[in-house]
């Protein structure tokens, strides 16, 4: 398989060696053109290799799907690599062992019933790795990437960031301990939750290294721009990025629309005949991109419901065919915080699909959103193709958050995070009775205490692991809003 880039201009070496492979496009980031890689085309399953992968383990099926997309690394390696990666353990959070071992089980709210031609309403736990949200899915799985890629090549990476929240710690606890890499961190100071800042600054590992920076996660993402574009410093000092644009995220992403699936259709004995809808909270566009892709392969997707919170850009093109990213003054700080985001990186690759895969037409519109402006295709014959692809949009609220976590409490006895709770809500809105809908839960209740309370009247349950996290010793290095003063960092421990 071999990979292209969103905005072409070296598309024209596809058809020769010179288009990159997975392992070297894994630490890549963006690519030179600027544009986002995809494969040069979608692997297709069919309905036999579905009725196939149906009885498989989580971690088989992620074999089966991951070896479409990898085959520059040896097979025996790649499978022994995913083995090590979606084990009981890792996504067991104190979870019973039948449950723990689905890695992703599904929960029903509302059992499908065949007779009533109700297809059912459920929840994918996708939130029990180490840091309890999603994003962990697809970060233990790059953290054991990157090790091994580094190893063969002899290579060393300084992972740079800045966090709101969710993926520092994912990420940092996909790559602490390993060999070859290091994680430089950088957060806004004192406006993350006690447990946000408790679960990254109390790692000890030699190789993680958290920078709390006295402004906003605005600074703290320039920061990290400003120095990946110093190209001497950024090769001097082996400057990677682990940021929701990179496709191996995606790519891990994609296993559990399969799991999913194949759970919400009768699992082992059932049959891979029928339609089911997902619907996800939607910030950067990652995890829907995973569901468009594995619908482009061929599994029966029937709608992709894409639910925002109060920064609805995403939700104002799918029903208006104008895609408008916000600058950072105009982006509303939410009870659902981490899809705080008015310029959704990943939806780049969406659109490329959407265009029939022209590169020179992405080239021409994304020239325009990165110089502040939007894309209109309204009027475009694209805009007519959007129906093609399944997606439907809606738009939740703190008060839809509240009243939907409050409702899913009442109804069923479960307890759901403020993100959850957006998915639920746009997708109950969205849902056609006969066909099976699934929510992908984004993280656990317990990351959101406040707004639970708030919700609730009472305090989320936390797992036993995590009791007391706040008192545990911190280790991190306030600075001022400065380039410098992280370069000076990185530069007093790397020579
Ligand atoms: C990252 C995140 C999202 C948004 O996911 P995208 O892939 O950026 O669309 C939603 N909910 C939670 C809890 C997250 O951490």
């Amino acid at each position: 398989m071999r990979y292209l880039s969103t905005r072409g201009q070296s598309n024209s070496d596809t058809k020769n060696s010179a288009a990159p492979r997975f392992t070297e496009i894994l630490l890549a980031g963006l690519a030179p053109d600027g544009g986002l890689y995809l494969p040069e085309s979608y692997p297709q399953v069919g309905k036999a290799e579905l009725e196939e992968w149906r009885g498989l383990s989580y971690a088989d099926l992620a074999y089966a799907v991951l070896s479409r997309f990898i085959d520059d690394i040896p097979a025996a390696d790649l499978q022994a690599l995913i083995a090590r990666t979606y084990t009981a353990q890792v996504y067991g959070n104190g979870r019973n062992r039948e449950q723990a071992a689905e890695i992703t089980p599904l929960r029903w709210l509302e059992k499908p019933d065949e007779a009533r031609g109700e297809g059912g309403l459920a929840i994918l736990e996708l939130s029990n790795g180490p840091t309890l949200a999603f994003k962990d899915m697809a970060m233990q799985l790059l953290g054991n990437l990157f090790e091994y890629v580094l190893a063969k090549r002899g290579e060393e990476i300084n992972i740079l960031g800045a966090t709101s929240g969710d993926t520092g710690s994912s990420a940092e606890y996909a790559m602490r301990g390993k060999e070859r890499l290091r994680v430089f961190m950088l957060s806004p100071h004192q406006r993350m939750s006690a447990f946000q800042r408790a679960q990254m600054y109390s790692l000890h590992d030699e190789n993680i290294h958290n920078i709390a920076v006295r402004g906003s996660f605005d600074d703290a993402q320039d920061i990290v721009k400003a120095v990946s574009s110093d190209h001497a410093f950024k090769a001097r000092y082996r400057i990677g990025a682990v940021n929701s644009i990179n496709w191996a995220r995606i790519a891990a992403q994609i296993v559990y629309y399969f799991k999913a699936y194949f759970a919400a259709t009768g699992g082992v004995g059932g049959s891979s005949d029928r339609e089911v809808a997902f619907a996800v909270p939607s910030g950067n566009f990652g995890n829907i991109c995973a569901g468009h892709i594995a619908r482009m392969m061929g599994l029966p997707i029937g709608r992709l419901v894409l639910a925002t919170n109060e920064n609805d850009v995403l939700k104002e093109f799918f029903q208006s065919g104008v895609y408008r990213p916000r600058v950072s003054a105009e982006t509303h700080a939410t009870s659902s915080p981490s899809m705080d985001i008015s310029k959704a990186s990943n939806f780049e690759r969406f659109a490329f699909d959407l265009v029939g895969r022209n590169a020179s037409v992405i080239r021409n519109l994304w020239s325009a959103v990165d110089a502040g402006g939007s894309v209109d295709l309204s009027k475009t014959s694209f805009f007519a193709k959007l129906s093609d692809f399944g997606f439907a949009a809606g738009r939740s609220t703190h008060a839809d958050r509240l009243a939907t976590i409050r409702q899913t409490f009442e109804k069923y006895g479960l307890v759901i995070d403020p993100h959850t709770a957006d998915g639920l809500k746009v997708g109950s809105e969205l849902r056609s009775p006969d066909m099976p809908m699934v929510v992908l839960e984004t993280a656990l209740p317990a990351k959101f205490e406040e707004t639970i309370g708030e919700a609730l009247g009472r305090r989320p349950e936390r797992p036993a692991a995590l009791q007391g996290i706040e008192d545990l010793p911190q280790r991190v290095e306030v600075i001022d809003v400065s380039v410098d003063a992280v370069k000076a960092i990185i530069q007093r421990l790397l020579d």
